[in-house]
């Protein structure tokens, strides 16, 4: 089976790259869900944010500071829109890199209403400076302001209006713990199950008055490696080639042949995926390997690679976080149809003899 491809790639160019692209802001919001209602999956977290949303507007305060983890296009960004309608205020719109000094933060946090909603996109990249009037701001509504220089500074304590903050992160472990400890509410988005995916490519393909079969969804469903940003995408993809060759309806075979095209296998892994793989089991020997290390390998990224490649690789349990490094485990071998370097011919014919449900089962006896 030949899935090497040497081609060179960028996050940007990949199709199946949870980040978000040029051409997803143009189209989504149009099929972006604006209510909890139409936010499809995450029940836990829709059943929780109800509850204290209908509390906060209740009591007439603003809600208590939000923190949204997990990998991108899961819905972060969505659901802060979702909260701030569905708490009928504003939302200010930001990220950690784009608020490069603490008076940038004051200009926007003094500009809030009471109980508007600033939501801090890739909150996890603030710099310290920023962060250390974040802290107040969030704890009491105030910001301290420093007047002067030297030994003649005083500070001023202005008063805010109560506001709500809403962080989101791909890097839950990259914020410091003092910001970590100031969220009240703190929630980690999961990757979504196919059903899930598949209504929301059939939701998306109603706004896009796109003729969208149930085996098609399915397909979409299965290959956007749970997430709907990618879900989406490759919806809007297999649109231009029902066009060309489907008369217009996303069927099986339109979405099957389209897929392939893509190059997007049938658990949604695509060219870059493919490449992290085969730096791990055959240039390193099934590793382990630091990610620094693939990352030079294949020429891309470390960051796009912890952040987009990883987790999913992480969740289909192809590949393993050690102290040393990544490792591939056998699963990811049988995947690719390569044979097993001579290393893990021994774990895995112990796995095969004693799988591990097994051993517990007679541990219990
Ligand atoms: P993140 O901020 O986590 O990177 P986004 O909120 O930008 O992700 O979501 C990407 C796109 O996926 C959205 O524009 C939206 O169309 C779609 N989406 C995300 N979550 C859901 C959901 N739960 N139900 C329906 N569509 C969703």
């Amino acid at each position: 089976m030949n899935y090497y491809d040497n081609s060179p790639e960028t996050a940007d160019s990949r199709l199946i790259s949870s980040q978000l692209r040029p051409e997803d802001r143009e189209s989504e919001p149009g099929i972006r869900p604006a209510t909890l209602a139409e936010y499809m999956g995450q029940e836990k977290i829709k059943a929780n944010l109800t509850v204290f949303i209908q509390a906060a507007l209740a009591r007439g305060e603003a809600l208590d500071h939000v923190l949204l983890y997990g990998p991108p296009g899961l819905g972060k960004t969505t659901l802060a829109n979702i909260i701030a309608n569905e708490m009928r205020v504003n939302i200010r719109t930001t990220s950690g890199p784009a608020i490069e000094r603490p008076g940038d933060l004051a200009a926007i946090i003094t500009s809030l209403e009471p109980r508007d909603i600033l939501f801090i996109d890739e909150i996890h990249r603030l710099n310290r400076a920023v962060e250390e009037v974040l802290y107040p701001a969030m704890e009491d509504f105030g910001l301290d302001i420093i007047l002067g220089k030297g030994p003649s500074a005083r500070t001023l304590r202005l008063d805010l209006p109560p506001f709500t903050l809403i962080g989101a992160t791909t890097r839950a472990g990259m914020l410091s713990s003092p910001m970590r400890d100031r969220f009240g509410i703190s929630f980690r988005l999961e990757y979504y199950e196919e059903s899930e995916l598949r209504n929301i490519a059939e939701r998306a393909a109603r706004l896009l008055n796109l003729a969208l079969e149930p085996e098609g969804a399915a397909e979409i469903a299965r290959c956007s490696r749970g997430t709907p940003r990618i879900a989406n995408r490759l919806l809007r993809r297999l649109r231009d080639f029902a066009q060309v060759r489907g008369q217009g309806v996303v069927s099986r075979e339109v979405a099957k042949s389209g897929l392939a095209l893509l190059e997007v296998d049938s658990l949604g892994l695509d060219k870059m995926d493919r490449r992290v793989m085969d730096a791990i089991m055959r240039k390193f020997d099934g590793g382990p390997v630091g990610l620094d290390t693939i990352a030079a390998s294949i020429g891309e990224s470390v960051d796009t690679i912890e952040d987009v490649c990883e987790p999913y690789l992480l969740q289909l349990g192809f590949i393993q976080r050690t102290p040393r490094g990544r490792t591939a485990t056998p699963g990811a071998y049988r995947y690719f149809a390569m044979d097993l370097p001579a290393r893990l011919v021994q774990t895995n014919l112990q796995e095969t003899l004693f799988p591990a449900g097994e051993e517990e089962q007679q541990n219990s006896k």
